[in-house]
């Protein structure tokens, strides 16, 4: 899996294509990004059941959809401007969640992410990796690796959220 700092940079690289800068605002990047990172939080299942439950039901196309339901009616409760939209950007970040580690390097079996679920229970990985693998110990080489890591993923995406925010001012202009 990318680190969350990679998952963050997709998430802000989707807002940034979807909404204007007048309509930005901390509540919406706080949702986006959560959106976008979200999906390990099935890490923690294993400390409910003792089972792994990382990459599975959360990283579906079938969970994006349900993100997307789930900030609609928080959006329509707390009276949030455009909760459509906000569920749909909410819900693509969620989408580039399952993209990244599609494109990950996977160590931790089952390999790759449950892209289709509730439709299909199949595990998905691209062939050729484009991002590392973060460990998940405290021992120095693994700790290493992650910042190594995370710097990759900084270098690909960080160019990439300001092409998008670059095209997008250019649209507006
Ligand atoms: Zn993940």
């Amino acid at each position: 899996m990318p680190s969350p700092i990679g998952h963050t940079l997709a998430g802000l690289a989707v807002l940034a294509a979807r909404d204007a800068p007048e309509h930005a605002s901390r509540a919406r990047a706080a949702v986006v990004v959560g959106a976008a990172v979200a999906a390990d939080l099935d890490l923690l299942l294993r400390f409910v059941d003792g089972r792994n439950h990382h990459q599975a039901e959360s990283h579906s196309v079938g969970a994006a959809l349900l993100a997307a339901l789930l900030v609609w009616a928080g959006a329509r409760l707390a009276g949030a401007a455009r909760p459509a939209r906000l569920a749909m950007t909410a819900s693509l970040a969620w989408l580039s969640h399952l993209a990244l580690d599609y494109l990950n390097r996977d160590t931790h079996p089952p390999i790759g992410i449950m892209a289709f679920w509730p439709w299909s229970y199949e595990y998905f990985k691209f062939p050729w990796p484009l991002f590392l693998d973060i460990g998940r110990t405290l021992e120095w080489a693994t700790v290493y690796n992650n910042a190594l890591a995370a710097a990759w993923e900084v270098a690909v995406l960080l160019p990439l959220l300001l092409l998008v925010r670059r095209l997008r001012a250019r649209r507006r202009g």
